[in-house]
C-alpha cells in the first residue's frame, strides 16, 4: 500500500526531499511542514501547517493522517529530540536519536568523541574553564588558532585567531562574558587546517555505512571565494579532483571509525551524516558534523541517487541498508546555484516578486527555499531563495544550463555566484592533453 510521508522543514534541501520522495511508487502524497512555494500543490506535494514543535501533537498529526514516514530536515529540531519523541509514539522518523545528534549539536562532545576513537581532525581540546583554556593555549605550537563555542546554534560563532592574544580574549569573551550566551558554556581550540574543504554524506543504519559521492560547497557570498560565510551559495557533486581511492580512505578512517564508536558508546547513529572535510597537503581530515543533509549538498545529490529513495531510507530505519544500498549515477555531475535576497547573509530584503521563465528542460530543476504565495504570485520570503541544479554528462555542460537556469529567473536585488565549481574546472583543463609544440 502507497504511504504518505511528512517532510518537516521549508528550504531547498526539503523540497529537493520532497520532490526525490515523490518519484517513489512506494509514495502517495508528500506534506511539506511548513514548506515553501515550491512544495505548495505540486502533483504529489503539499504544504502542511502542523505545528512541529510540539511532538505530541505532531505524533498525533501523523497517526490521523495515515503519516507512515516523518523525515526531518533542520538540524535545530534533531537536538529537540523529535526522532526519539516519534519513534517512542510509534511514527516512524528518519533522522538520528537526540544523544547520536550531539555530534553536531555539541561540538565538545564530537571534539571528545573524535580523539577517543583516533579518528583524524583538527588538534586541539574543548573547555569550560578560561585560565585552563588561555594555558592552553600559550602551550600551543598552532601556527593560527580557531575558537568554537560549543552549543547549538553556534555554527555561526567562530572565532579564527591569528595571534594567542587574540585567542584568549575570544576564549574569555565566550566563557566569561557569556557573549554567545549558553551555546558558549564551552568552547572548543584547535589548529587552524588549511586545504581544500570538501562534503562527504553517508546513510548509516548504525553498522553499514554507505558513502554517497563527494560534494564541494560554496560557503563564501561572491565569487573567487570572497565576501562573508553564507549557508551555502552553491555545489557540484561528484568532485572530480578527488581520487576514488581517497573517497574508500574516507570512508576507512573516517567514516565507519564514526558510525562504529557511536554504536560501541551506546548512542548508535541512524540517518545520514554529513561530514565536513578538509583536505590539507598531508591528509584529510575532519572539522565538522551535521547530521542530516546538508543544504544545499541536497540538492546536487539527491538528483543523481539511482534507485528509490524511500526505500533506502526505510531499509536504513530497519538496519537492513545492507539488502537496499543507495546507487548513484556514473555518468551525471550536478550543479547547484543557490539565488539569495539582497542584504543575504545579513538583513535581507524581502516580499520581492519572483518572475521571469522558470527553466523546464529536462535535467534542470528549480528547488524552492525562502519563497511564499502571495495572491498568485511567488514572492520572496527568505535569505536563500531558489536553488537552481542541472544535472548533465559533464560539470561544464552542468554549469552551463545552471546559470542559464539562474538568469532566466528575476526578483529584485538577487544575489549569486557565477563560478560554482571553479577548483574542479581548473582541475579538468589542467588534466587536458597538453598538445605538441609546433
Ligand atoms: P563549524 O562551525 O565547525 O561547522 O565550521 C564552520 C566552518 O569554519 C567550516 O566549514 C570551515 O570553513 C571553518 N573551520 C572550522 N574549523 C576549522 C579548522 N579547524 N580549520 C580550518 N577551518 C575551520
Amino acid at each position: 500500500m502507497a504511504d504518505r510521508v511528512l517532510v518537516i522543514g521549508s528550504g531547498g534541501r526539503e523540497h529537493a526531499l520532497a520532490w526525490k520522495l515523490a518519484q517513489s511508487p512506494h509514495v502517495k502524497q508528500v506534506l511539506v511542514a511548513p514548506g515553501n512555494a515550491g512544495t505548495a500543490n505540486n502533483g504529489k506535494i503539499s504544504n502542511s501547517a502542523v505545528l512541529v514543535s510540539n511532538h505530541t501533537i505532531l505524533a498525533q498529526f501523523c497517526k490521523d493522517h495515515n503519516i507512515g514516514l516523518v523525515v526531518v530536515g533542520p538540524e535545530a529540531l534533531l537536538g529537540t529530540g523529535i526522532v526519539d519523541d516519534l519513534m517512542s509514539a510509534g511514527v516512524r522518523c528518519f533522522g538520528p536519536s537526540a544523544k547520536a545528534a550531539q555530534l553536531e549539536t555539541n561540538r565538545s562532545f564530537a571534539k571528545a568523541f573524535l580523539d577517543c576513537h583516533g579518528i583524524p581532525t583538527a588538534r586541539g581540546k574543548a573547555f569550560a574553564d578560561p585560565q585552563e583554556a588561555c594555558s592552553f593555549i600559550t602551550s600551543t605550537d598552532f601556527p593560527a588558532l580557531v575558537i568554537k563555542a560549543s552549543g547549538q546554534a553556534a555554527r555561526k560563532e567562530i572565532i579564527i585567531a591569528a595571534s594567542k592574544e587574540e585567542a584568549c580574549r575570544a576564549v574569555q569573551e565566550i566563557l566569561q562574558d557569556k557573549v554567545f550566551g549558553k551555546t558558549g558554556e564551552t568552547v572548543v581550540i584547535e589548529e587552524l587546517l588549511e586545504g581544500e574543504e570538501l562534503s562527504c554524506l553517508c546513510f548509516t543504519d548504525g553498522v553499514t555505512v554507505a558513502p554517497m559521492p563527494l560534494v564541494q560547497a560554496h560557503k563564501q557570498l561572491m565569487d573567487g571565494d570572497q565576501g562573508p560565510n553564507t549557508a551555502g551559495m552553491g555545489a557540484y557533486c561528484p568532485v572530480p579532483q578527488i581520487p576514488e581511492a581517497l573517497l574508500e580512505k574516507i570512508k576507512d578512517s573516517i567514516l565507519q571509525p564514526i558510525v562504529d564508536g557511536m554504536r560501541q558508546e551506546g548512542t548508535t547513529y541512524v540517518g545520514v551524516l554529513q561530514t565536513g572535510l578538509m583536505r590539507t597537503k598531508d591528509d584529510v581530515k575532519i572539522i565538522n558534523f551535521t547530521c542530516h543533509f546538508g543544504d544545499p549538498q541536497c540538492q546536487v545529490i539527491l538528483p543523481l541517487l539511482t534507485n528509490d529513495f524511500y526505500e533506502v531510507i526505510q531499509a536504513t530505519i530497519d538496519g537492513k541498508l545492507c539488502s537496499c544500498m543507495p546507487a548513484w549515477s556514473e555518468n551525471r555531475t550536478a550543479v547547484s546555484v543557490v539565488m539569495a535576497s539582497e542584504g543575504y547573509p545579513g538583513e535581507y530584503v524581502k516580499g520581492m516578486e519572483v518572475t521571469g521563465n522558470f527553466p523546464r528542460e529536462l535535467g534542470v530543476k528549480v528547488f524552492h527555499a525562502g519563497t511564499t504565495m502571495q495572491d498568485d504570485k511567488v514572492v520572496t520570503g527568505g535569505g536563500r531563495v531558489l536553488t537552481v541544479t542541472a544535472i548533465k554528462e559533464d560539470l561544464m555542460s552542468a554549469l552551463e544550463e545552471a546559470n542559464k537556469g539562474v538568469v532566466a529567473i528575476r526578483f529584485q536585488g538577487a544575489i549569486y555566484r557565477k563560478d560554482i565549481g571553479y577548483q574542479a574546472i581548473a582541475f579538468l583543463q589542467q588534466s587536458l592533453p597538453k598538445s605538441c609544440p609546433g
